[in-house]
């Protein structure tokens, strides 16, 4: 097991009531990253960093989310208990943690081998228990489909149409779309079979790649 003393338990309030102040209002996306141990996603020496409301480099290139990002996206989702939840782009495993605390039945996808077992390890070992995918999630997931939400943790060129042909009806899609470097995040909702679209900010996320995502440079 993981230790999770007073300081981190503290500095864990703190960040949560910073999302707050930051406008999350959902409490049980809140309680949710207060019961998630982020520190443990990070190295002892950078303990420090793990409670500040930044991404940060988890290796490979990529990133753990920001906790303000993962926040506002778990919000849009608007999880149901037994909810089920497509991640693309496992990344570090923390937002599925976050979405598992909300009793979601969480299915993740990541392409980057490493970071896939590497997380395949390190998630179950702390008791959490999505079921893992190794592969191009810009597809989605067709032998799992449909849905009940999707979720985007990379910023796509485009609305890849494999993800919006594998949510169920009333289902939910978030995802980052636009250009590399910055993207405006979307909120796609099937209702009787039409697609409606909400904007929100702009965010800053690594690149989706794959047959629906960037190509790699
Ligand atoms: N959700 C993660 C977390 O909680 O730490 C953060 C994800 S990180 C910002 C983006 C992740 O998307 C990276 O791990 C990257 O390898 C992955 N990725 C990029 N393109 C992908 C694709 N086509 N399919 C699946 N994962 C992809």
């Amino acid at each position: 097991m993981y230790e999770d003393n007073y300081r981190q338990r503290g500095l864990r309030q703190k960040l949560v009531k910073k999302l707050a102040e930051k406008g999350i209002k959902d409490e049980a996306v809140l309680a949710a990253i207060n019961r998630v141990p982020r520190h443990v996603f990070f190295e002892n020496a950078l303990l420090d960093h793990a409670y500040q409301d930044k991404a940060f480099p988890i290796g490979e290139g990529q990133t753990i989310s920001q906790p303000y990002t993962v926040a506002f996206q778990t919000e849009k989702l608007d999880i149901k208990p037994g909810d089920k939840v497509l991640e693309i782009g496992t990344g570090s495993g923390y937002q599925a943690c976050v979405l598992l605390e909300l009793k979601a039945k969480v299915y993740t996808i990541e392409y980057n081998r490493k970071l896939y077992d590497t997380v395949r390890e390190m998630l179950p070992s702390l008791g959490y228990k999505p079921y893992f995918f190794y592969g191009d999630g810009s597809k989605g997931l067709p032998q799992k489909a449909p849905f009940n939400k999707i979720i985007v943790t990379a910023g796509a060129p485009v609305v890849p149409t494999a993800l919006t042909e594998q949510l169920a009806e009333d289902g939910i899609l978030v995802i980052p779309v636009g250009d590399r470097e910055k993207q405006v995040m979307l909120r796609i909702q099937k209702k009787n079979g039409k697609l409606i679209k909400e904007e929100y900010a702009n965010f800053a996320f690594v690149p989706l790649l794959g047959e629906q995502g960037w190509k790699e440079k």
